[in-house]
């Protein structure tokens, strides 16, 4: 395989039709990309966005793989790839953030060399997937809020801090409820544009976070607690009045045991659905985490950090998080995958590596770089959006000259394969 003759993004430059975004889990969709020296949107303001293209020009990249810091051809790349993780007794591939096809693909490479897999957002992740895991979970879509809310509680977070669009997405449709809520625990409330005609209002913490919705849990189901602000016990019974409650969390914004916060978000919302209804949305999933999350459960039957070992897979939320798996010494390769930008770095971590990733990520370090092609930007791709089960097609702004994950991804196990056996 040369990179030049790999035939992704097939087409002419897209920028003059409608432009799903890549870069946050909401996924945008229906903008006008502009040309130029590098990409502008001219329907948007989101700096998140205007970060993002900024990374690109206005064609596709030159870049060319390495090996330890010296420009090699992808065959010589892909083959010096294969030989990490043929002499790996354990790798481990990170990072992830890439679309759907490439998902599948390093979920069939993994399983040809017994790696582990973790995204670069497994914590946060995790703080979801294991709620569902442990008590199920009663989420929403953007649509949902749109066309049905009529308070929204935004739980220790601004949502528009991190995902800039969040409430034009969900702003009230013409025959939603009149007179929406939107109420901000612990946070700065928003403004600007999907909150015309809504009222706003903050309400402080009683204690930390957790203790707040503890508290506010412990009322909405009508049982006693003790020193609940008057700001607080008003809002239970909002949320108990209320046709269509939604509380919005940040999964990025909580600390370690952060499960433990999205499983009592999850009783809160389960009590109000007694009486009335109710929902959560978590923000999250950002850099392909969802769709890590989605492809791996539906290829293997469990979420991420899962090892795919010759023994069969082994599902470990906490021994399998990156990081622990490096400062234990427990993986000796890393794959790591940051397709959509530079962020997600690799960990600077002492051990034989390979990394497909945007050209910005080349540099004289030890080890294979193989540049890779963005999803929506120069090939085409389908990635989960943040409300779950929404899988939204990428069209390309140009056809690139980079392979994509999926085709590097395949040509590193077809090495592997002709090599023969993969020791384990
Ligand atoms: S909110 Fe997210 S998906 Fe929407 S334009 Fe901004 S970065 Fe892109």
């Amino acid at each position: 395989m040369t990179a030049a003759s790999v035939p992704v993004g097939a087409g002419p430059a897209r920028a003059d039709r409608p432009w799903t975004c890549p870069f946050c889990p909401l996924l945008c969709d229906g903008y006008t990309p502009l040309p130029g020296p590098r990409f502008a949107l001219a329907d948007s303001r989101c700096p998140r966005a205007a970060e993002g293209l900024a990374r690109f020009g206005d064609g596709p990249a030159h870049a060319v793989p390495t090996v330890d810091g010296r420009a090699v051809s992808s065959e010589a790349a892909l083959a010096a790839a294969a030989d990490i993780l043929a002499a790996s007794r354990q790798p481990l591939f990170a990072g992830l953030a890439t679309d759907v096809a490439g998902m599948r693909a390093l979920y069939r490479l993994a399983d040809a060399c017994g790696a582990i897999l973790d995204h670069a957002r497994g914590d946060a992740l995790m703080h979801s997937t294991r709620a569902l895991q442990d008590r199920g979970v009663f989420y929403t879509t953007l649509a949902e809020i749109r066309n049905r809310a009529d308070l929204v509680v935004c739980l220790g977070t601004n949502p528009a801090e991190h995902y800039p669009e969040f409430f034009r997405r969900c702003a009230p449709a013409e025959d939603a409820p009149a007179g929406r809520q939107v109420v901000f625990v612990g946070a700065a409330a928003a403004t600007g544009e999907g909150l015309e005609g809504c009222a706003t209002e903050e309400v402080a913490l009683a204690g930390d976070l957790f203790d707040t919705l503890a508290l506010l849990a412990a009322r909405v189901a009508g049982r006693a607690a003790r020193a609940v602000p008057p700001e607080l016990e008003a809002l239970a019974a909002r949320m108990l009045a209320a046709r269509y409650a939604v509380v919005v969390w940040e999964s990025g914004r909580l600390p370690a045991h952060g499960a433990l916060f999205a499983e009592l978000v999850q009783r809160l919302v389960n009590t109000l659905n007694r009486s009335t209804r109710a929902a959560a949305f978590c923000c999250g999933g950002g850099d392909g985490g969802y769709t890590a999350n989605q492809v791996l459960t539906w290829l293997s039957g469990l979420p991420l950090r899962t090892g795919v070992h010759p023994r069969g897979l082994a599902h470990d939320p906490e021994r399998y998080a990156t990081e622990r798996l490096l400062a234990d010494g427990a993986v000796d390769a890393l794959l790591w995958v940051s397709s959509f930008g530079p962020e997600p770095a690799p960990p600077a971590a002492q051990l034989p590596r390979v990394v497909l990733g945007h050209p910005d990520l080349a540099g004289t370090e030890a080890g294979v770089f193989i540049p890779v092609s963005t999803p929506g930007i120069g090939s085409a791709g389908h990635l989960f959006r943040a409300d779950g089960g929404v899988v939204v097609p990428l069209a390309p702004l140009y056809a690139d000259t980079l392979p994509t994950v999926a085709e590097v991804a395949n040509g590193i196990a077809q090495r592997l394969r002709r090599d023969g056996e993969v020791p384990r």
